[in-house]
């Protein structure tokens, strides 16, 4: 079994990001599994994400984690476009790709129901435009968007269960390359995980709602299909999520503020792996380790 952590680097991590990386290695050591480290730098011509990488390793490192691969050149999605492109071929040979001239303005405009994660549900003009052989605009570089039948997408997700999704009626069509020509995130990280072998995915139920889409492009790729484990998200003792406020809990604070083995205890206790809080090791963690202890609800934190 390989598990993985796919941080974005554009900024410090905090205690979020260390949290999800922990439950990720604990579950794959658990299992006597690899555990890989990718960097999602696909944005790289935008953000500065250089000077963040090395700090990631590094606060892994402190937090008592090892890894398996993680600081070679394929570890990087910015280093990745040649292999997206080869997928993105392949999945034309079995989907309807369609070019998509909208500008996010046009977007926004056309009042479609909002999804989860704040994506506006696709109406389709220019899949109609396209299937009628109508002329593309002239002068604007088109976004490459996959064409979603009414299908429904079930799995049973490690911590929060059972979950569905119609993938026509609750997503949408979507990008699966962008007009200035970045491979979308959907696309990189199937790509990625089953070229690597990743077996489970661990990550904030934040994403949970990106993840029938995910499972439907490994299908279509004829990718064997990871399982899923969404962790509860962090809250703040006022109960605010800890991505919101990235400035006061990022990990050169927590590195001040407390110990690894400290913090590792506490979570430990705030997840139910252990009955209370006690200074542990990432390591001494493994052998407390199980799903079905995880809470389901937001868990508050303990630092912070
Ligand atoms: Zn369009």
């Amino acid at each position: 079994m390989i598990g993985r952590f796919a941080p974005t680097p554009s900024g410090r991590m905090h205690l979020g990001n260390l949290y999800c990386a922990l439950m990720a290695w604990l579950s794959a050591r658990f299992q006597g599994g690899a555990f890989i480290v990718r960097i999602e730098d696909l944005d790289a011509g935008r953000c500065h994400f250089e000077p963040h990488i090395e700090k990631v390793f590094d606060d892994l490192r402190w937090l008592g984690i090892d890894w398996d691969a993680g600081e070679d050149p394929e570890s990087f999605q910015s280093r990745r476009s040649a292999i997206y492109e080869e997928y993105f071929e392949k999945l034309k040979q079995v989907a309807e790709i369609y070019p998509c001239y909208c500008s996010r303005a046009e977007l926004h405009a056309a009042s479609a129901p909002h999804l989860a994660d704040g994506q506006p549900l696709y109406d389709g003009r220019c899949y109609r435009a396209w299937k009628d052989g109508v002329n593309p605009v002239i002068g604007r570089k088109p976004a490459w968007r996959i064409h979603l039948l009414a299908k429904e997408i079930t799995f049973t997700d490690q911590v929060m269960g059972d979950y569905r999704e119609n993938l026509a009626t609750q997503c949408g069509d979507f990008i699966l390359r962008r007009s200035d020509g970045v491979y979308a995130y959907q696309l990189a990280v199937v790509v990625d995980d089953a070229l690597s072998g990743v077996t489970e995915v661990v990550r904030g139920c934040d994403l949970l709602s990106s993840t029938p889409r995910q499972i439907w492009l490994h299908r279509l790729l004829g990718f064997p299909e990871p399982v899923y484990a969404h962790l509860p998200l962090l809250v703040g003792a006022d109960g605010h999520r800890l991505a919101k406020r990235l400035g006061d809990l990022d990990a050169g604070m927590l590195r001040e503020m407390t110990t690894a083995e400290e913090l590792i205890g506490n979570l430990a206790a705030s997840l139910n792996l252990i009955d209370r809080p006690e200074p542990l090791t990432a390591r001494e963690l493994v052998a407390h380790f199980r799903w079905d202890a995880i809470p389901k609800e937001d868990v508050r934190s303990v630092v912070g």
